[in-house]
């Protein structure tokens, strides 16, 4: 495994219990946190494992607060949907994954599509697909490099305009992975009636699929379907050789985890994989 980019900083405890005032500051804190430049955006490559190549690349964000360190998403993601800052926040994600891209091309570098995710809060806004194409547009940017990650449980809320929203996306060329596959129950007819391109299993399955003969068969059977139904997989949270060699065995080509990275800066992306 790769150096983690981010370990030179302090991590925000997320076991610590949280005291109103300190939920109240955090509050605050992220409505001016991106006026303070305190937020960065980390990328995890995408592995085909066959080939051991980079196939894609996912944007990550991460607070960097000048007093509690380094803030993981998952404990202001939740803050920021509650409050509506989720919307500014992910477009300035989307901004600035395609403006590093672009940068990337200009350098001459082999680029790779990159994905961001959208919360559900984001998916529900009724412009939404206007003002992700108006970013793209104005960064003249390919849309065939971009991907969004929704999850399984977004999209299964709404289900009419996520279709239509997703109908919009797929029609501008930006293709769309269910996220988190496997977590939220949704049927197979809805899934055979949105325009999607890419199934990623979640983590809880991968970890167990070379100990659990269960795990092992839903992933199997996830697999197979995907295959029917023409959709891309990729295993989330690989962390061992051995899921790797069982992934493979059970043709899951694409994988992304600790095993081959975990989130990095864009310096170190362009460092280990786009030289
Ligand atoms: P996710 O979309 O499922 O992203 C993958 C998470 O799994 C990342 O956590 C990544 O660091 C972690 N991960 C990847 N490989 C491994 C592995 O091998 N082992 C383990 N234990 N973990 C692994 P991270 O960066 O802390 O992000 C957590 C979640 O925060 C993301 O889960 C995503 O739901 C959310 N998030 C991050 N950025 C955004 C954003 O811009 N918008 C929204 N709505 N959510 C975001
Ligand atoms: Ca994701
Ligand atoms: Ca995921
Ligand atoms: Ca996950």
């Amino acid at each position: 495994a790769k150096e983690n980019g981010s370990s030179q900083y302090q991590f925000y405890d997320a076991e610590r219990d949280q005291t109103s005032l300190e939920r109240i500051i955090l509050e605050n804190d992220l409505e001016q946190s991106l006026d303070n430049d305190q937020i960065r955006l980390f990328y995890q490559p995408k592995i085909d494992i066959r080939s051991g190549e980079i196939v894609g690349l996912e944007a990550l964000v991460r607070w960097e607060h000048p007093i509690l360190g380094m803030i993981p998403p998952l404990e202001f993601i939740p803050l920021a949907e509650k409050s509506g800052f989720i919307i500014p926040l992910e477009q300035w994600v989307l901004r600035t994954a395609c403006t590093q891209v672009k940068k990337w091309e200009r350098e001459g570098r082999q680029v790779v599509p990159v994905a961001v995710n959208v919360s559900q809060i984001h998916l529900m806004k009724p412009d939404i697909f206007q003002t992700i194409m108006s970013t793209i547009r104005e960064l003249d940017f390919d849309t065939q490099l971009l991907e969004l990650e929704i999850t399984e449980s977004a999209m299964m809320h709404n289900e009419e305009h996520v279709i239509s929203i997703l109908n919009d996306l797929q029609g501008a060329g930006i293709s769309v992975s269910m996220d988190d596959f496997g977590t939220g129950y949704s049927s197979l007819s809805y899934l055979q009636s949105l325009p999607i391109g890419c199934l990623k299993i979640d983590r809880s399955f991968v970890r167990k699929i070379t100990t659990d003969t269960d795990s092992r068969a839903i992933a199997e059977m996830i697999i197979s379907m995907a295959k029917q139904l023409g959709l891309t997989i990729v295993a989330e949270g690989v962390e061992t050789i051995e899921q790797v060699a069982l992934l493979k065995e059970i043709q899951c080509y694409n994988a992304q985890g600790f095993y081959y990275s975990k989130p990095v800066s864009a310096d170190q992306i362009e460092g280990q994989y786009l030289e």
